[in-house]
Order: C-alpha cells, then sequence, then structure tokens
C-alpha cells in the first residue's frame, strides 16, 4: 500500500503570487502609458507649463518693473553716497585730514567708475542680428522672431527680440545683458561689490561705535539729545535735563559762576550716536553695504567663473547639460583663461587695463557679434 502526502509548498505559492502582483502592476502602468503618451511631453515641458504664469507676468510688467528698479537702484546709491558724506566725512576728518584727502579721492573714484558702467549698462544696447540681411554663419532660425540666428544668439521673452551672445535679461539695467554691454554690466557690479567694500572697512568704526559702543547710554535723555552735549545741565521743574547754556542762568548755590565746569572731550562718534538721524542713517547703511556685499559678491563670483570658461550664463546652462549627455563635449568658445578674459574685457588693439578698465572707456569688443571664432578654427595670434 502506497501513501500520498501532499504537501503545500509555500515559498512557490508566495513567488508566484508575487510574479501576478508584478505583472498586474506591469500591465496597470502600460495601459496608463498608453493612453497618456505623447512625444512632445518632457520634464522640462512640464515645468515651462507649470511656470506658464511667471512667464506671463514677466513678458507683461518686467518692462515697467523695470524702470522703478533703475529709479531705485539710482536714488538708493546717491543716498548711500550722501550718507558717506554726512556722517563718515567729518569723522575722517577729525581723526586725519590727510587719510580723509586719500578715502575722498578713492571714493569719487570708485563712484565714477560704479555711475559710469551703469549709466552705459542701461543705455548701450546688447546687440541684435540685423533684420533681412543674410548671416552666412547663422546657426537656426529664431521661432518667435522668425528670422536666422547667429551663434551664441539667444531669444529674450522681455525685450522680445534675438540678443547677440545674451547673458541674461537685467531687470536692473532694464536691459538685456549680452554681447556689447556685458563688459559694462560685469564691471558695474565689480565697482560696486569695491565701492560697498570700502565703505564697510572705513566705516566700520563708526558702525561700532554707534551701534556698540553707545548703544545703551546710562545717563538716558543726556546722551541722546544732542543740546545737552557738552553744556552743564540742571534739573527744570517737571524734573526734565535743559541745558545751561547762559552762565546769567545758572543756580548761584548749586552752579556759581565762578565755577568752571569741566567740558567733556566729545568725539565725532559720540555726536553721530547722539543725532537721531545720523544713528538711523548708519544703521541703514550698514544694511544696505552688508546686503550689497553679499548678493552682488556671488554675482561676480559666478559670472567670473562663466568668463573664465568663455560662456555666458545661458551657455553655462546648455554646456552642463552637454557635458551631462556627452563626456568628450568642449566649448567650441573656450579658447583658455587668459584670453577669454581679454576678449571679455575689450583688451585688444594694444589696450591697457590700467588705462581701459581702472577707468571709464567706451571701447567695444572686437568683432561683431554675429560671427565667432571657435576652438576649431581660431587663428594663433587671435585676437
Ligand atoms: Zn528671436
Ligand atoms: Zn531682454
Amino acid at each position: 500500500m502506497v501513501i500520498i502526502y501532499w504537501r503545500f509548498n509555500w515559498k512557490r505559492f508566495y513567488e508566484i503570487f508575487l510574479e501576478n502582483i508584478r505583472w498586474k502592476i506591469q500591465q496597470l502602468s502600460l495601459t496608463y502609458h498608453s493612453l497618456t503618451f505623447n512625444t512632445h511631453m518632457s520634464k522640462n515641458y512640464a515645468i515651462d507649463c507649470l511656470l506658464e504664469p511667471v512667464f506671463w507676468f514677466v513678458d507683461n510688467f518686467a518692462g515697467y518693473l523695470g524702470k522703478v528698479f533703475v529709479f531705485c537702484v539710482t536714488i538708493l546709491t546717491f543716498a548711500v553716497v550722501a550718507i558717506a558724506y554726512w556722517i563718515g566725512l567729518p569723522y575722517w576728518w577729525e581723526r586725519n585730514g590727510y587719510m580723509t584727502v586719500f578715502l575722498v579721492i578713492v571714493g569719487n573714484w570708485l563712484l565714477i567708475n560704479i555711475l559710469f558702467h551703469y549709466y552705459m549698462g542701461v543705455v548701450t544696447s546688447p546687440g541684435h542680428p540685423p533684420h533681412g540681411a543674410m548671416i552666412a554663419e547663422a546657426a537656426s532660425i529664431c521661432k518667435k522672431c522668425i528670422s536666422p540666428k547667429p551663434p551664441r544668439t539667444h531669444h529674450c521673452s522681455v525685450c522680445d527680440k534675438c540678443v547677440l551672445g545674451m547673458d541674461h535679461h537685467c531687470p536692473w539695467l532694464n536691459n538685456c545683458v549680452g554681447y556689447f554691454n556685458a563688459r559694462y554690466f560685469f564691471l558695474y557690479m565689480v565697482y560696486m561689490v569695491a565701492g560697498v567694500t570700502f565703505l564697510i572697512v572705513f566705516g566700520i568704526d563708526i558702525g561700532y561705535q554707534v551701534l556698540w559702543v553707545n548703544d545703551s547710554p546710562g545717563t538716558g535723555e543726556l546722551i541722546d539729545d544732542p543740546d545737552l552735549i557738552g553744556h552743564p545741565v540742571r534739573l527744570n521743574k517737571s524734573g526734565v535735563f535743559v541745558p545751561v547754556k547762559d552762565s546769567a542762568l545758572y543756580d548761584e548755590i548749586n552752579f556759581p559762576r565762578q565755577h568752571i565746569l569741566p567740558t567733556p572731550l566729545i568725539t565725532e562718534a559720540q555726536r553721530i550716536s547722539a543725532h537721531t538721524w545720523k544713528r538711523k542713517a548708519v544703521v541703514f547703511m550698514a544694511i544696505t553695504c552688508v546686503s550689497v556685499l553679499v548678493a552682488l559678491g556671488t554675482l561676480v563670483i559666478m559670472h567670473s567663473k562663466n568668463i573664465s570658461c568663455g560662456e555666458t550664463s545661458v551657455e553655462a546652462h546648455i554646456n552642463k547639460e552637454m557635458k551631462k549627455r556627452n563626456k568628450n563635449f568642449r566649448n567650441p568658445y573656450n579658447y583658455g583663461r587668459r584670453k577669454n578674459w581679454r576678449l571679455f574685457l575689450g583688451l585688444t588693439q594694444n589696450r591697457t587695463f590700467l588705462i581701459h578698465v581702472l577707468f571709464p572707456s567706451r571701447h567695444k569688443p572686437k568683432g561683431t557679434g554675429l560671427t565667432w571664432h571657435s576652438i576649431n578654427n581660431a587663428l594663433k595670434d587671435w585676437p
């Protein structure tokens, strides 16, 4: 007699069960994708769709906002300069006359460079491809302008134009940064960073004295009120300190006329601390200068990196993507760091750093911005 035992194989059952579930999930996923598949659909397209309201806002209002921004930059710059003269000048004059003259010269050199490069950045056209002209090197057609697009040209949706060597649209300049004004834009930022660093370095002691040392005056109203400083005081009937400026008003008992009162030595820093508006101005300067230093300092570092690599901000983004796809990709406009900087600053045709960068200069970059040498066809002695 044979006895048959039935043994249930749990392991096998579990495997089959899992396989079935997996298969069902795949089936559902395939069904979903077959119903929703779109060849034009990609992550970038989805992001573009989601950002559509932002694009709409930029397209319609960036023009107006740009004007407001330029106005704000101008007002802010003049406010900072005015405060530097109002507070910084007397402070340094009291300390050292020669140093003050030196600071005024350096400060004004920075100011002239800031104003010049900002103004030129705002009014100089970045360069646009000519309409209706043949451009032999045109790499593609702009979908929005329906016209040939030279290499390194990109369409700006705010300006609604193609821009040569486009870097980005700058609302602070109310202008596109491109081939013909990129140098002005960059040097404006550099001089601005230098300017606020200058103010911070030579104003830090004022800030320290005003906001730290004289922050909590123990004598209350006496220190806060500039009218009381340097004068003997007496209490009036309401118990408020009032200055005694005229010796005839001295109280004969408490302040005999013959008594010579010691006059405390008042420093300019104490005078600033005691002046409500000067104190507020110092706080304003501290906040403004540090914010500008952080914001523009970061931008200068980013742009310097791009210039060293011979790419615009747009290209930096594109080239990064290209390198991800193809490890052998090389930026065709990277001629080496030294040459990239010389081309960017327009230091060709015997121009010098001393005259053409350290002082305002209206020289244009070499070339038209329409055609470009690439590393494959660059001439050895170019530029
Ligand atoms: Zn275009
Ligand atoms: Zn633009």
